[in-house]
């Protein structure tokens, strides 16, 4: 793999620690952390990888993601130099590395209005369409338009509108494509109305929100009908900690990492948690965050 990449000029890092690339500040090292800088070196990439049965794991920016604390063996591939916005009307074609927060300022001085909700979610514009990452009412399937990424097999392949799949916090694209760029279709606004806009949801999370301290957002998907929340709060959990991990004093649907949370801290608060709102209500409740090690 190592004599691959050399050879090619990939750029690449051995024994990355991936708690400097989560948001929950948990997770062991990366024996081999690669950033394809094009197109063709992702698709480059992926078939060698194919061809030598070597399995991978892509990492946006690392927002809904609890990695073991014994990292990881797979190589990660890491998508932060896909980072180009190019503008054409309305439509925007966003590099999958570029942050939903840079993507949604550029859409703002442009007068382009829909990425508004997507300003406060800190992860890639990669990582929310592959999750259908939502906020306040509105997701990626009601801005998403087209989608360029690489199967397995290292083949270019396009998605457009439904053949994305979205649904809640799903999309079509499997752990095996990668995704390069998508493309935003907005509407004319003035900028002042959507800055206004942006500046409202984000007061919104900074009073709901523990962003003042590591986690990987909300721990679990919504269930049908209830409020994940509201129900960890009347099992009377709200604060309840494992190790460094604790339920969030703020927002009961926040495991948030202390200072000293182990991956294993937050597995066993998280089946804590679920048996304890399984007993009492009979509600099965489903990650929203990824595990990967
Ligand atoms: C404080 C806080 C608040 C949050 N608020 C919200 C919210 O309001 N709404 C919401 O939906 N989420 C929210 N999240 C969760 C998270 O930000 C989103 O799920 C986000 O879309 C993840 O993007 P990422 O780039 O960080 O992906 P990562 O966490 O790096 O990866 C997530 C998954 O996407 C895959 N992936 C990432 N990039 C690519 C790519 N280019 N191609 C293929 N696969 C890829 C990864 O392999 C992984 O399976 C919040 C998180 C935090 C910490």
């Amino acid at each position: 793999m190592i004599d691959f990449l050399t050879e090619n000029g990939y750029r690449f890092l051995r024994n990355e620690p991936m708690r400097n690339y989560t948001t929950f500040k948990i997770g062991g090292n990366a024996d081999l952390m690669i950033f394809p800088e094009s197109l063709r070196e992702l698709s480059a990439l992926l078939a060698y990888m194919r061809q030598e049965n070597i399995e991978f794991f892509v990492l946006g920016n690392g927002s809904n993601l609890l990695v073991s604390d014994e990292g990881l063996r797979i190589p990660v591939i890491k998508t932060e130099k896909f980072d180009f916005i190019e503008i054409d009307g309305t439509e925007l074609t966003v590099g999958s590395g570029v942050t939903n927060a840079k993507a949604a300022v550029f859409a703002m001085k442009n007068g382009l209005s829909g990425f508004e909700f997507a300003h406060g979610i800190p992860g890639t514009v990669g990582g929310a369409v592959v999750m259908n990452a939502g906020a306040y009412g509105e997701d990626m399937s009601m801005v998403v338009d087209k989608t360029v990424y690489v199967d397995k097999n290292g083949r270019i392949k396009e998605a457009y509108g439904e053949n994305h799949d979205f649904s809640y916090r799903h999309s079509c694209f499997s752990s095996d494509d990668v995704i390069f760029c998508t493309v935003l279709r907005l509407e004319r606004s003035d900028p002042d109305i959507i800055k206004a806009k942006m500046d409202e949801l984000i007061g919104k999370r900074r009073a709901a929100q523990p962003l003042e301290m590591p986690s990987a957002g909300s721990v679990f998907k919504r269930p049908e009908g209830y409020f994940t929340g509201k129900l960890i709060d009347e099992c009377g959990l709200r604060g309840y900690s494992i190790g460094g991990a604790q339920i969030s004093e703020k927002h009961s649907g926040f495991i948030v990492n202390t200072g000293t949370a182990t991956s294993k801290d937050v597995l066993e608060l998280i089946s804590y948690i679920q048996k304890t709102v399984y007993d009492k209500f009979g509600v099965t409740l489903t990650p929203e965050i990824r595990y990967v090690g």
